[in-house]
């Protein structure tokens, strides 16, 4: 993989280079790899170097890299009608919405289509303000719900300090960070229950990921999700849990919300929707939600709302989950890769905490194991983009295996597909990686 040194890119790299604007990138300092093949987990760059995908790419190719079932979907939809505008329906849309009150629990019975995580967010909290009539929304520090203007105000990591003050409205709650904050998780939850009753009866509703993503792979405990729901309700506010990243098997279970065997009044989701062969976001609503957009207009939508091409993506992409037991199997490996990691935390002082569930996992870096301080500070982190976890993912690339990582946590989700062996492989590259922390 290329160092991002300039003599080294391709022509391809130089062309991306020039005349694309990177996301959440210093355009100086990160250059692009070419990726040119893809096959199961693994991925293949320009040079001929060939990666474990550990991660699922943004822990979103669920379905690894070859889905075929899929993209013949998307061949014969493409060739069949590309294209309807939202007020015509066809067969892909249906009977992707259809497919999605099967997968989802309880009531959760209509959705609404979008292209994106972050438009799946937009929609959740205009519908939200709709149905209660109400204007906050409460959501949590460590927490990334999208970019664009709503969801980066109600996202809680530093990503939205330059999008401050951003939309009025938007409160933010403390997290179940068991392993680095002093607030005890369930404590955390009362003190939600005392904002809310502060707040008097003004908050649409509380926002969460079931299990926190990209902020560090949280898992709550398992009374954390229903007493949450609880709470929220009480103070007249819906639920909404965002399972962009947690959903589609990533916990072993179809979405995270199940691990606690809740359902919110509204899920967004996208990225495993399709694994990633297609862009599509959707927010499944209750049967009560919907039943309200029955007498009042949803002032909503998109061109590409429910876009043919994505929904048959999504209907094959939730088949090869059902048909190939891709669940199930999540769960199972992702045993296997706990007892690993756990291996990797007795061999590496400066792995602080392994945590996660199914194949949604972290390792988190720390400098003192004692004390859990961590390398670098967030703020750090986002002005200069280099910490050593950064050296520690760039270590695993050069053994050949590509994990995310964001602040002190390496982000390890990988597709679903992944067996044993892959799974040994990449925590070789890892084990490897770990000497530069250590
Ligand atoms: N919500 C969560 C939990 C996410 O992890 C993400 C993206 O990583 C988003 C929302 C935004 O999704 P997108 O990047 O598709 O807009």
């Amino acid at each position: 993989m290329s160092d991002g040194s300039a003599a080294e890119l391709n022509e391809i790299e130089r062309l991306d280079k020039d005349h694309v604007l990177g996301t959440w990138s210093y355009q100086s300092e990160v250059s692009p790899t070419q990726i040119v093949d893809g096959d199961g987990v693994r991925f293949t760059d320009a040079d001929g170097n060939e990666f474990i995908d550990f991660s699922g790419q943004l822990m979103c190719s669920n379905l690894g890299h070859s889905a075929s079932r899929v993209s013949e979907a998307i061949a014969e939809q493409a060739a069949d009608v590309p294209y309807v505008a939202p007020n015509y329906t066809t067969e892909a849309r249906a009977r992707l919405g259809e497919k999605l009150a099967e997968v989802t629990p309880g009531n959760l019975s209509k959705t609404f289509f979008s292209t994106s995580g972050t438009e799946a967010i937009e929609a959740a909290i205009k519908i939200a303000k709709f149905y209660t009539g109400k204007d906050k929304v409460v959501s949590r520090y460590r927490s990334y719900h999208g970019a664009t203007y709503g969801s980066i105000s109600v996202t809680g990591d530093p990503r939205r300090l330059a999008a401050e003050p951003g939309m009025p409205g938007a409160i933010k709650a403390p997290d179940p960070y068991a392993y680095g904050s002093t607030m005890d998780p369930m404590e955390s939850l009362e003190y939600i229950d005392e904002m809310l009753m502060l707040e008097g009866d003004t908050v649409a509703a509380v926002l969460v990921e079931p299990v926190v993503g990209s902020n560090g792979i949280l898992v709550p405990p398992e009374e954390y999700l229903p007493r949450l729901k609880e709470i929220a309700h009480d103070h007249g506010a819906l639920l909404i849990c965002d399972e962009v990243m947690a959903g589609f098997g990533r916990t072993g279970e179809w979405f995270g919300s199940d691990v606690f065997g809740v359902t919110p009044d509204i899920m967004t989701m996208a990225k495993g929707l399709t694994g990633a062969y297609q862009p599509l976001g959707a927010t499944v609503v209750t049967d009560e939600i919907a039943a309200h957009f029955e007498d009042e207009m949803l002032t909503h939508g998109h061109t590409y709302a429910g876009h043919a091409v994505a929904c048959a993506a999504g209907v094959a992409a939730i088949e090869t989950y059902q048909e190939e037991n891709l669940i199930e199997r999540a769960s199972e490996t992702g045993e296997y890769l706990e007892a690993r990691l756990a291996d990797l935390a007795d061999a590496h002082p400066s792995v602080g905490d392994t945590r996660g569930v199914g194949l949604f996992r972290g390792i988190e870096l720390t400098k003192h194991p004692e004390k859990r301080v961590p390398f670098g500070e967030r703020a750090d982190k986002l002005a200069k983009g280099s910490t050593v976890v950064d050296e520690v993912a760039a270590a695993a690339g050069e053994h050949g295996t590509y994990v995310a990582n964001m602040i002190n946590t390496l982000i390890i989700a990988p597709p679903l597909t992944i067996t044993e062996a892959e799974i040994d492989e990449a925590i070789d590259a890892l084990d490897a990686a770990l000497e530069v922390s250590d």
